[in-house]
């Protein structure tokens, strides 16, 4: 009856609105950070030049490390070109879009670990880079994408580590010769620190973002919990359970527009229990609100769940049928007829029953009618059903096209 709340990971887009948001955020971020690291290569390499110390920084650590930073732009560039030609071409983009945080994330991660090799523990831009990174692979892809790059990157580092202190590969080869001025490289406790330290430095804003995102999650699934207990609330009678008039009128319209976009028909039955003032007086108001409770009990055991069921008075109920003719409506109407008048009702010692008197009428698809005309018509013929000696179902005749319907 109500609509499904979404059961994904909440912090995550999911309407189109904001993944594209996001997806413009993310790309803007790419195309400005293309350029600033073009810039920035652009200086380093005048910089760099300028400070030439053979054998610490000669002329080729420059042109490596000038050429990171360029593949890095280029990275970022295609990221841009890609998610922006895809955003304006494909269908879908989205998952375009996905597919190049993941391709990015893992060689972000490997550029780090190769940072790392080859230029020693130069951090801090590692420092900004590793919780960048997490924080933005947990915002698109989720809190286990983002704890799968962190093992992935702390794997690699693990592997290439090993492989240093074992001898196989040379550490901080861009040193060349100058490695010798700088001792401690060349000892194996300063690497497997080194190794502790940027596993510590990458885990602990993984930690706290995941923390914040798990919050997040938490209280929006309350929010949607508690909304859910609202909208129930706010649309339904507390004595019956069932739909109350304000909460059943636009569920009514969409079936009526559904009813002439498939072309079928719907009927309604509006219904009212037989002398229940003398019910109330008899037996007092006790009784009576056990009378609605069991009348409302019958009437949801004798339609489907998607038939729609209102009490719209006090003693008075309404039965939207979609799919139901007048004829079938009127079937409905004396099933429910006669299984109410068979209901024995026990309350507080006595035992009693009652009857009800049915109107029903119908809406052939594409007639122009109002809910509240079809209402009329089915509350029309339902005091015919009153006047002709209760606990009876009247139809509501076909109407002429001008007319209207008018009592059988
Ligand atoms: P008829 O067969 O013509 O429908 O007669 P009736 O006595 O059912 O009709 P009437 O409209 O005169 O009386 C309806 C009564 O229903 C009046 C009102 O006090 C009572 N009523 C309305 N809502 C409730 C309710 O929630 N609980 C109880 N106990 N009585 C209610
Ligand atoms: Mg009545
Ligand atoms: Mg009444």
């Amino acid at each position: 009856m109500y609509e499904d709340a979404p059961t994904s990971v909440y912090y995550l887009p999911t309407s189109d609105s904001s993944r594209m948001q996001r997806h413009q955020l993310v790309s803007r971020a790419m195309g400005g950070g293309a350029a600033f690291l073009l810039v920035l290569a652009f200086f380093q390499y005048f910089v760099f030049t300028a400070n030439v110390q053979p054998g610490v920084v000669d002329q080729e650590t420059v042109w490596i490390s000038v050429s990171i930073n360029l593949a890095l732009a280029a990275l970022a560039l295609t990221f841009f070109a890609v998610n922006t030609l895809a955003r304006r071409f494909l269908d879908h983009w989205w998952e375009v879009f996905i597919g190049s945080m993941h391709v990015t994330t893992a060689i972000t991660m490997l550029a780090w670990v190769a940072h790392i090799h080859i230029a020693g523990s130069q951090g801090t831009p590692l420092l900004v880079l590793i919780p960048g990174s997490t924080v933005v692979s947990m915002w698109l892809l989720g809190r286990g994408w983002a704890w799968f790059y962190f093992f992935f990157a702390n794997l690699a580092l693990a592997v290439v580590q090993g492989a240093e202190v074992m001898g196989y590969l040379e550490y901080f080869p861009l040193a060349g010769t100058g490695a010798a001025e700088h001792l401690e490289f060349l000892d194996v406790r300063y690497r497997i620190g080194n190794g502790f330290f940027y596993l510590l430095a990458s885990i602990g804003p993984l930690v706290l973002v995941s923390q914040l995102f798990a919050d997040l999650t938490r209280s929006q699934k309350a929010v949607v919990r508690a909304n859910k207990r609202l909208e129930v609330l706010a649309s339904t009678d507390s004595l019956t359970g069932l739909l109350i008039r304000r909460a059943v009128m636009p569920k009514f319209e969409e079936e009526i527009i559904r009813s002439d976009r498939e072309k079928r028909p719907l009927s309604v039955i509006i219904l009212d229990i037989d002398n229940f003032k003398s019910v109330n007086d008899t037996y007092g108001h006790a009784v009576g609100d056990q009378v609605i409770k069991e009348v409302a009990d019958v009437l949801l055991h004798c339609f489907r769940t998607y038939d729609l069921v209102a009490r719209i008075g006090g003693e008075e109920f309404m039965v939207v049928l979609p799919g139901n003719d007048l004829h079938a409506g009127y079937e409905l109407a004396e099933r429910a007829r006669m299984q109410l008048r068979e209901r024995v009702i026990d309350s507080e010692g006595h035992e009693l029953s009652v009857t009800a008197s049915f109107g029903v009428a119908e809406h052939a698809p594409g007639r122009r009618e109002t809910v509240d005309q079809l209402i009329l018509y089915a509350d029309d013929a339902h005091y015919h059903a009153k006047r002709a000696g209760k606990d009876r179902v009247c139809m509501a005749s076909a109407p002429e096209e001008t007319t209207g319907m008018a009592l059988a």
